[in-house]
């Protein structure tokens, strides 16, 4: 690594990334690429000798570009929300600068240091209980995702299980979660060994906002009693994927207390709602969780990837994710000193991820990161306006944090029909290339979502969009 010649080409990557930022509503939000598009532009191999970073940036900009997808872009209202942020862009610079792999302690002492500081000052602003927190048997670590999350507390709640029931109970372990949980906990119990018909998804429905009903999920621990099974995880959700239900954590936090359940709760979307307190009561029974994650490169201003985990007792994570190769010792792990979080996560490897959480934390500021949540709720809730004043369209889930989920009606009830509709305005919408939403399907209903969550959305972004949407129904209704 040459200094100079890094500050020379770094300044030119800057200026190219500021001008992407500069000319990013110029582009087409969804990217309109074809599959295959790129190798009939860039050669069969690398090549022998240097190019010059100006050849590189031309062929970025001319043939990488249209094959983006800007998640960063005001008319991106798809999927959650992957924010970036001035303080974020730094944190990931100074990250790459540094370049360390901090597994242990002692191969960076600040990197773990900072992550304990940042993970316990975030747990405070989103008021925690006190065990998840370093102070005791407890404490958080940056995992890469949330899907990593949830997989490293149910692979510690499947140990400390078959510890107590022996190690040849597996096939009778039962996890539960309701059936709107993210997929992650579904690829969680098939790595974790967990029988698939044991990962027992509760049904929800529309009388109950699809969240978790504590009286169902009563229901299916005692008939899995009943049958000889054993359970032993429950996975509750803040903010589901598909319509952002939340499960009621209190009535489930006790139903896992009488049943010596490992109580997981995901809020990787709209955990971040919950640093202000009008949205904290969201965050109600989470004194009964054993573990909880959310996801601060969803809707926190810090780029991706940055997913905070917490847990209540540290060890179990570490009983099942330690080794000890003679390689790796060292006078401070072996004298119990310190953390080494590498047995707190699957892989070795794992980057200093603290330091842009520190620089949002610290740029920002709790009060500027609320107004930024209320802003994007509010914004969401004026689009949900627009939408149940236009007798067209139905809200199909009152908004609770950013997400609107609607749907155009159609003009006779048949299903298949309604749902074609809905298709049909769905890539209308984003073939326009000027926004780009995603959709779901809830009680066999295909669902328009529109997710306010990027940066860069400002009211006159829900107004154009809103009547993108307007002019396209309009369209396929004459159609
Ligand atoms: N949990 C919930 C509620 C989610 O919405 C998502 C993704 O959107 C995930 C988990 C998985 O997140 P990740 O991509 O960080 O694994």
């Amino acid at each position: 690594m040459d200094a100079e010649q890094l500050r020379e080409n770094a300044h030119k990557m800057v200026d190219f990334i500021a001008d992407y930022y500069k000319n990013l509503e110029t582009f087409p939000v969804l990217s309109q690429v074809e599959p295959g598009y790129l190798s009939k532009l860039l050669p069969d191999s690398a090549p022998n000798h240097p190019e010059s970073l100006e050849n590189v940036l031309a062929d970025v900009q001319s043939k990488i570009i249209p094959g983006v997808t800007h998640w960063q872009s005001p008319g991106y209202f798809a999927y959650f929300p992957s924010n970036s942020s001035t303080a974020g862009f730094l944190g990931e610079m100074l990250s790459a600068g540094f370049n360390i792999i901090g597994f242990s302690w002692v191969t960076s002492p600040a990197a773990t240091e900072l992550e304990v500081i940042v993970l316990d000052w975030l747990a405070k602003m989103l008021k925690l209980p006190e065990h998840l927190l370093s102070s005791g048997q407890g404490g958080g670590v940056i995992q890469g995702t949330a899907s990593e999350a949830i997989l490293v507390a149910l692979l510690a709640a499947r140990d400390k299980a078959l510890k107590k029931v022996g190690k040849t109970s597996l096939p009778q372990l039962v996890a539960y979660a309701s059936d709107q949980a993210h997929a992650s906990m579904q690829k969680a119990c098939q790595i974790a060994g967990i029988h698939p018909e044991n990962c027992r998804l509760v049904k929800t429905d529309s009388s109950i906002n699809y969240a978790l009903s504590p009286n169902l999920l009563r229901e299916a621990i005692s008939e899995d009693i009943a049958a000889g099974l054993i359970p032993f995880f429950l996975s509750s959700t803040v903010g589901t994927t598909s319509s952002t239900a939340v499960d009621p954590l209190s009535a489930l936090g006790k139903i896992a207390k009488d049943n010596e359940l490992w109580f997981h709760i995901d809020a990787a979307y709209a955990g971040s709602a919950c640093i202000c307190p009008e949205y904290r009561q969201h965050l109600d029974g989470v004194e009964e969780a054993d573990s909880f994650n959310m996801n601060t490169h969803k809707w926190f201003l810090t780029n991706f990837d940055c997913s905070p985990l917490w847990v209540k007792d540290r060890s179990a994570l570490i009983q099942s994710l330690s080794t000890k190769p003679e390689y790796l010792k060292n006078r401070a792990s072996e004298a119990n000193m310190v953390l080494d979080f590498k047995d707190w996560q699957i892989p070795l490897g794992r980057r200093f991820r603290s330091l842009k959480l520190w620089m949002v934390l610290r740029l920002y500021g709790l009060e500027n990161l609320q107004c930024y949540i209320r802003n994007h709720i509010k914004l969401a809730k004026q689009f949900e306006e627009l939408v149940a004043a236009d007798s067209r369209f139905e809200i199909v889930v009152p908004c609770v944090f950013a997400l609107v989920c609607f749907r155009l009606l159609p003009a006779h009830n048949d299903q298949d029909f309604g749902n074609k509709l809905n298709q049909d305005l769905l890539d209308s919408v984003n073939s326009t290339g000027k926004i780009f939403i995603s959709h779901t399907v809830l009680s066999g209903k295909y669902i328009l979502r529109f997710v306010v969550g990027a940066p860069l959305t400002e009211e006159n972004h829900i107004i154009s969009a809103w009547e993108i949407f307007q002019d396209q129904a309009t369209l396929l209704k004459s159609n």
